[in-house]
């Protein structure tokens, strides 16, 4: 099933038309049950077949802080390069 093509963030409702992944080198698209950081607010969320919602908190545990470093990460590079959402953290 394909993902709504623009997705909401649940915290912040900051609108998202593209993601990047970041566990693997290929650009593959998220499916339902994949785990995204908001690139404006960093709030973790996850993805079902209807959009974005609260991660939660059972799979808060079995992240891989790793996976959650690299993407704080390229979140902080990308306000960094862009300027953008600065004053929004
Ligand atoms: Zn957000």
């Amino acid at each position: 099933m394909m993902l709504p093509k623009e997705t909401v963030c649940p915290y912040c409702h900051i609108k998202f038309d593209d993601q990047t992944c970041v566990s693997q080198e290929e650009d593959i698209k998220p499916k339902a049950g994949d785990v995204t950081m908001c690139i404006k607010c960093g709030e973790l969320a996850q993805f079902t077949d209807d959009g974005l919602i609260p991660l939660p908190e059972e799979i808060v545990d079995a992240l891989n802080p790793r996976d959650v470093q690299i993407a704080a990460q390229i979140r902080a590079s990308f306000i960094d390069m862009t300027g953008k959402y600065k004053n929004d953290a």
